[in-house]
C-alpha cells in the first residue's frame, strides 16, 4: 500500500468526524480511553462476540462495536468502515491474529508505517536494523553445536514468549527444539529488563529533537512472565529441569517500574538512534515503539527486540506514568496517539502519520 492510496482515501472523509478504531484486545481500553480524552468518537471491532467485560468500563469502550466472526472477514468489511471515517491503530494482537501479510493490505487508514513490519517481524532484519543504529543486542549463536553457555531460543513472530526455552548446551537444545519452526538462539543475557515505551513525532518539534521531528519517553515498564519469574517458589531451576520442569516466559501481565536517572540519557540516544536509522532504511517509523531491553551489571543495554506500536506495558499507566507526567498530567500512549492524529488534522498532514 502505498502513501498515495492513503491520501485519496482520506480525500473522501470527513475530517471533523474522525473515529479512532482497533481490535477490543490488548491495549483496546488504553486506546479507546485516550482518543475519548482528545474528543473523538471510538469504534471497537470485536471478534465472535461483543466483549461483556467492557460494560463494566464505561470510559475504556468504545461509542461502538463492530462484529465480526474473524479476523479474516475485517478485510471485507473495509468499505463499511471507511464510510465511519475510522483511522485504525494497531495493537499486537490485531497485527499477529490478522496476520502480518494480511494487514499490509488493509485498506484503511492506519496509524503509523506499515513498511516497519518486514523489519520488525524477521528477527534477521532487526537485527540489521538495531545494530544498524549502534545497539547493543545479545549475541546470536549461529550453530546450535556451538552453544557454550545459558541461551534462549525463540521462535519467529510475537507469540508473548510461548514455547521460548533455555538451554545450557547442545543436548540441552536438541531434546527441546521444535525442529518444524524458524528460530534464533541468542545467548542468555543477565540482568535487570525493562521495556522502554517511546513514542516519536515527524510532525512536531516540542521534545527531544531528531533530524526530522522529535522524540518522547511516555514510560516503561516490566513483564511478568510466567512462569520464569516465579519459579523459584518451587527450587532452583537446575533442581526443578531435572524433574523435567522448564521455565516457560509467558507473558501474563505489565509491572510499573522507573529506572535511575543517569540511564536516561542513554534510553534517548537509543531511542534517536532507531528512529534515524528507520529513517534512512525506510521512511522512518512513526508514534509509538518499545526497546525491549535487559540492563547488564556494567549499566549496558542489550535490547532484545523492538516492537513497533503500542505495547500492553503501557496499559499501567492509563492514567498517566511517571514520566509521562513530565510531559502533560494523564498522558497515556492511547491518549498521546489521539493526539498526534489530532494535530496532524488540524495542520493537514494526516498523510504524515497514516499509511
Ligand atoms: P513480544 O513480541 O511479545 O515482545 P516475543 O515472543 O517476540 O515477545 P521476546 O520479547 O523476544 O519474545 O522474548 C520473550 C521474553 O524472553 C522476554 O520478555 C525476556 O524475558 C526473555 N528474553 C528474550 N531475549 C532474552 C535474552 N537474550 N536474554 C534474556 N532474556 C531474554
Amino acid at each position: 500500500m502505498t502513501k498515495i492510496n492513503i491520501t485519496d482515501m482520506l480525500t473522501s472523509y470527513n475530517k471533523k468526524n474522525l473515529t479512532i478504531c482497533t481490535v477490543c484486545s490488548h491495549s483496546s481500553l488504553q486506546i479507546f480511553n485516550g482518543a475519548r480524552k482528545e474528543g473523538f468518537k471510538t469504534l471497537g471491532i470485536s471478534v465472535g462476540e461483543k466483549k461483556k467485560y467492557y460494560d463494566a468500563f464505561p470510559l475504556g469502550r468504545p461509542d461502538e462495536f463492530f462484529i465480526v466472526d474473524n479476523y479474516k472477514d475485517i478485510l471485507k468489511c473495509t468499505d463499511e468502515l471507511r464510510e465511519k471515517n475510522v483511522i485504525v491503530i494497531p495493537h499486537g494482537s490485531f497485527v499477529e491474529y490478522l496476520g502480518a501479510d494480511r494487514f499490509l493490505t488493509l485498506d484503511l487508514p492506519t496509524f503509523g508505517n506499515r513498511d516497519v513490519l518486514k523489519w520488525e517481524s524477521d528477527r534477521f532484519m532487526e537485527r540489521i536494523w538495531l545494530e544498524g543504529a549502534g545497539l547493543t543486542m545479545p549475541q546470536e549463536i549461529k550453530k546450535p553445536e556451538d552453544i557454550d553457555r545459558p541461551v534462549i531460543v525463540k521462535y519467529y513472530g510475537a507469540k508473548g514468549g510461548k514455547g521460548f526455552f533455555i538451554a545450557k548446551t547442545y543436548d540441552e537444545f536438541k531434546k527441546r527444539i521444535q525442529k518444524d519452526k524458524k528460530y534464533v538462539i541468542q545467548e542468555f543475557v543477565m540482568g535487570t529488563r525493562y521495556y522502554l515505551h517511546y513514542f516519536y513525532s515527524p510532525i512536531q518539534n516540542n521534545a527531544y529533537k531528531l533530524s526530522k521531528g522529535s522524540l518522547q519517553l511516555i514510560s516503561m515498564d516490566r513483564r511478568d512472565e510466567t512462569t520464569i519469574d516465579e519459579v523459584q517458589r518451587l527450587g532452583s531451576i537446575a533442581e526443578l529441569e531435572e524433574l523435567g520442569i522448564h521455565p516457560t516466559f509467558v507473558v501474563t501481565g505489565n509491572i510499573p517500574i522507573v529506572m535511575r536517572e543517569s540511564l536516561l540519557p542513554k534510553v534517548f540516544e537509543m531511542g534517536a538512534a532507531v528512529i534515524e536509522k528507520s529513517i534512512n532504511l525506510f521512511n522512518g517509523i512513526i508514534g509509538s515503539f518499545c526497546l525491549e531491553t535487559v540492563v547488564t551489571e556494567d549499566l549496558e543495554f542489550k535490547v532484545f527486540e523492538i516492537s513497533a506500536r503500542i505495547v500492553a506495558g503501557t496499559n499501567p499507566y492509563i492514567a498517566g506514568s511517571p514520566y509521562s507526567e513530565l510531559i502533560q498530567p494523564n498522558l497515556s500512549t492511547g491518549r498521546r496517539i489521539a493526539q498526534e492524529i489530532k494535530y496532524a488534522n488540524k495542520k493537514n498532514m494526516l498523510n504524515k502519520i497514516l499509511t
